[in-house]
């Protein structure tokens, strides 16, 4: 699938929609989920155009691969999961559920977060 420039969260990328800002740095943006799903629901995002986890995996510089798994643990201690935990995930595709096409990683905590899958 290729990148479609129009999706969502590349329109906050732009700036041309607000979010909730949790962080950012050269290469990532963590802002709040809009529908959160637990008391905590951040979205971790690369800033480079890449659809999901394989796109990032295949084409993503090193570096850029290194600090958007650095930020996932650092938006986890900013969101105060560091010592009760947090679930961090990612949907691929549409057996996996993804409706934003641009990678993200969910991250959920403030509480219990629950069974894995439905
Ligand atoms: P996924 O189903 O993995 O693609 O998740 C997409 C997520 O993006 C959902 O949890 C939505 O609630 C969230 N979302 C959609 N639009 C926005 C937005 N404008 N700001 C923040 N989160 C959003």
């Amino acid at each position: 699938m290729s990148y479609d420039k129009n999706n969502i969260f590349a329109k906050i990328l732009r700036g041309e929609i607000p979010c909730k800002k949790v962080y950012e740095n050269k290469d990532v943006l963590a802002f709040h989920d809009i529908n959160p799903q637990k008391k905590v629901h951040v979205l971790v995002i690369p800033k480079g155009e890449y659809v999901d986890l394989d796109d990032f995996n295949n084409k993503a510089s090193d570096k850029e691969i290194v600090e958007l798994n650095k930020a996932v643990t650092h938006v986890a201690n900013l969101m105060g999961s560091k010592d009760k935990g947090y679930r961090a995930l990612t949907n691929i595709g549409s057996d996996g559920g993804q409706e934003v096409p641009h990678l993200h990683f969910h991250l959920f905590g403030g509480e219990k977060v629950g069974k894995m899958v439905e």
